[in-house]
């Protein structure tokens, strides 16, 4: 049998609680940030009008909504 004191139960108590936030808090943070890359995508803001706006369309041109200018994914500002 494995003798500890109660000393040493606690620190290896508030180290498993201490790893397990910096956990949860990692990977919660991981997937706000794959979330936010992800939307940003797919939000612009028009180069002529100034609109901003989402298109989840893949294609190279994005047409504005407001003006139905043609903007380029590439030249899209991101919000
Ligand atoms: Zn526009």
């Amino acid at each position: 049998m494995i003798q500890t004191s109660l000393s040493q139960l606690i620190v290896i108590y508030l180290l498993m609680l201490l790893v397990g936030t910096f956990g949860v808090w990692l990977l919660r943070d991981t997937l706000r940030r794959l979330r936010e890359k992800r939307n940003s995508r797919n939000h612009f803001v028009c180069r002529i009008c100034g609109v901003s706006f989402v298109c989840r369309d893949k294609q190279s041109l994005v047409k504005c909504p407001a003006c139905d200018s043609l903007n380029e994914r590439s030249d899209c500002r991101e919000i």
